[in-house]
């Protein structure tokens, strides 16, 4: 097996075990593969070894991925996870699956307006912002429901669930606490009776605290591909 299958093949390892000591089935927690900074060839490769799901941060750097592996598109499934700004909306609408980081509404209503009519709807997750972190991206708390709602009635988007990345705590109880804020909104969200079936929470250094707080899909990067060597411009 290559490098990358192996890498693979070990994050599944732990997440079964993760869901195993939390008592969960490991059929409710997806893998997306975050390849930022990582070639098409590593995608490819990854997508030999049966990983279907890919996450990327800057939109153009997704887009040259999208097209160069135009010829595997039918079995890829390709995730925004970064910051969004307004003037990238139309290219994330017409070329990825889903979006992990709407934090306003006129990010939405942009994605909405822009979704071809030929495609399925948009899959979103709201970014929300659960330990208050100073300049981060998200919407707090008490705004997600009634954003959560605006976004629920827009035609050519799909709501589910919601994304946070806590700052990294100094252990796994401190870790799942945060986590479990954003389980926490998640289920009065539902109860307020919005159908929501995702919660996308855990990287490489924490999946294990994400998936005993209730996450169903981790974005993990560093444990697959490797290090990066620094955040590209
Ligand atoms: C980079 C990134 C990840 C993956 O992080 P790793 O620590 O490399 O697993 C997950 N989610 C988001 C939003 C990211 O930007």
């Amino acid at each position: 097996m290559t490098m990358i299958g192996d890498d693979l093949q070990q994050v599944r390892n732990r997440i079964a075990q993760a869901c195993v000591t939390a008592g969960r089935d490991a059929a409710g927690v997806r893998l997306l593969a975050v390849s930022k900074t990582f070639g098409a060839d590593a995608v490819r490769e990854a997508h030999a070894a049966g990983q279907s799901a890919f996450g990327e941060n800057y939109v153009q750097e997704g887009l040259d991925k999208i097209e160069v592996l135009a010829d595997l598109r039918a079995t890829l499934e390709w995730h925004c996870i970064g910051p969004l700004q307004s003037n990238k909306t139309r290219p994330v609408a017409e070329h990825f699956d889903w979006v992990h980081s709407i934090d306003r509404l006129k990010i939405a209503e942009r994605l909405s307006a822009q979704r071809p009519a030929n495609l399925p709807p948009l899959n979103v997750c709201l970014q929300v912002n659960v330990d208050g972190g100073a300049n981060k991206s998200g919407v707090t708390p008490d705004e997600a429901l009634a954003l959560a709602q605006a976004v629920a009635a827009l035609p050519q988007l799909r709501l589910r669930g919601l994304m946070a990345i806590p700052e990294p705590a100094p252990d796994f109880a401190a870790q799942r606490e945060l986590f479990l804020r954003a389980h926490a909104l998640f289920e009065s969200i539902r109860k307020a009776g919005i159908e929501l079936d995702t919660l996308s929470l855990g990287m490489s250094a924490d999946l294990e605290a994400a998936i005993s707080a209730g996450s169903t899909m981790v974005r993990v990067g560093t444990a697959i591909f490797g290090g990066r060597a620094r955040k590209p411009a």
